[in-house]
């Protein structure tokens, strides 16, 4: 089955088509035809685009909207230019997976969209009124643009984190509030942490149910998770994607007194302060320079910054302080997996993050720590009592699956 999986972004649409079905997914070998992204949509959009032959692409097309978007996406997939041959007609594409970020305590697992899942994501709109609709768009030109015969599957940021307790997700203020407005801890990248704790029992060869750990994703938002017997028993993110770790330009956690302040003091409205809290904060805010980790990095050892020194010790301060969190949150755990593009990719502020958690069983191996970029591995000394992993992400891989098992009416295993 060829899956277009679909991330459409307010003012982005990344894609990619997976071939998958039953037996690739057991014997885990899908096959990527191809990967792109339309960023900057709106005008001139940026196009980038990787084929499983050639080289990368990327050319400039003037893309007004996500509908439009799309449409240059598919002409372009069945044309010859493409390099994804798998794909000639739009029939060639047998289902399409997006990525839908809140859905609420509605939807606990992906769907089958039909006109009643769609009510439901649009119920979900109050949550995540900047994410929920543009998935919306995305859903709808589809249908527009293929058909409404061909399956379209919902896969929710949100839902692995559906089995968190009320213990943890409730917040303490007046309840309510969660009543009325369904306030209250929801999580996000969830399809990120519920891949890399089914990539780490595939690596172990244990169950779901013996899977123990935190997963750390960190990329330009970032997110602790406590994965206990498989399931998500906490996270750091809440309500909003905006609570938790320090990201690349949002606070993570802070007093909620400072709004007001902020807001009084700057002469902000309470949006206005949200959105620097969003936009203006994290390594970004502390650096004054960029969100970019890996040109903090580069800029710390070039020039020892003081505020760019700042900003990578808070970010991996936080990070450590979580970890402390998620392990009395759920009775210690197993192993430590770092993800995402800093999670992944730099070594330095792994080994930042892990020392100083000595005293639970961790130690990093220098050299396998250094030696570990954008690769499944485990770097802790040999014999360390909490193993340390790194295990790149892969969440379309997870959204395509799940559009099977959704189109096929299969069970979700991962
Ligand atoms: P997103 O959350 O948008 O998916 P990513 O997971 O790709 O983002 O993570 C982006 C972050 O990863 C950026 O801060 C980027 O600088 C960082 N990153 C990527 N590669 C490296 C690297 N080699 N060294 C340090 N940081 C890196």
């Amino acid at each position: 089955m060829n899956v277009l999986v679909l991330n459409a972004g307010s003012s982005s649409l990344k894609f990619q088509v997976i071939s998958t079905d039953q037996d690739r997914i057991r014997q885990d070998t899908d096959e990527r035809l191809c990967r792109g992204a339309m960023e900057r949509i709106g005008g001139e959009a940026i196009v980038t685009v990787e084929t499983k032959s050639g080289p990368r692409q990327k050319f400039t097309a003037p893309i007004k909207d996500i509908n439009a978007g799309l449409d240059y996406l598919l002409r372009w997939l069945v044309s010859d230019q493409s390099g994804v041959p798998e794909v000639r007609n739009l029939s060639d594409i047998q289902a399409v997976g997006h990525r839908v970020v809140h859905g609420g305590e509605v939807f606990q697992e992906s769907v089958l969209i039909d006109d009643k899942v769609i009510a439901g994501i649009e119920e979900c709109i109050d949550l995540a009124p900047l994410h929920n609709p543009t998935n919306l768009r995305g859903i709808r030109a589809v249908r527009d643009l293929i058909g409404r015969d061909t399956p379209q599957v919902a896969v929710f940021d949100t839902a692995f984190h559906t089995t968190i307790p009320e213990q943890a997700y409730l917040y303490a203020l007046p309840y309510h509030l969660y009543r009325r407005h369904r306030i209250r801890r929801y999580g996000f990248h969830g399809t990120s942490h519920r891949y890399v704790a089914y990539r780490y029992r595939l690596s172990r060869g244990i169950a779901r149910e013996a899977t123990n750990i935190i997963t750390m994703h960190l990329g330009n938002g970032c997110s602790a998770t406590a994965i206990r017997g498989g399931r998500s028993v906490d996270t750091s993110m809440g309500m909003t994607p905006l609570e938790g770790l320090v990201m690349g330009t949002r606070s993570g956690d802070l007093d909620p007194a400072i709004l007001t302040l902020i807001a009084t003091k700057e002469g902000m409205t309470a949006h206005g302060v949200e959105s620097m809290l969003l936009t203006q904060s994290g390594l970004l805010g502390i650096s004054g320079l960029t969100n970019d980790m890996r040109v903090l990095q580069e800029e710390l050892k070039d020039h020892d910054d003081r505020r760019v020194r700042l900003a990578i010790e808070i970010f991996s301060y936080r990070a450590r302080k979580y970890i402390g969190a998620m392990m009395a949150s759920m009775g210690g755990a197993d192993a430590i997996i770092f993800t995402g593009g800093i999670g992944e990719n730099a070594p330095d502020i792994r080994a930042r993050i892990c020392t100083g958690l000595e005293w639970a069983g961790v130690q990093i191996d220098d050299v396998r720590n250094q030696q570990t970029r954008g690769k499944l591995a485990e770097i802790g000394v040999e014999g360390s009592k909490l193993p340390v992993w790194v295990i790149p992400t892969d969440e379309e891989l997870l959204i395509a699956r799940d559009t099977v098992r959704c189109v096929l009416g299969l069970p979700h295993p991962a």
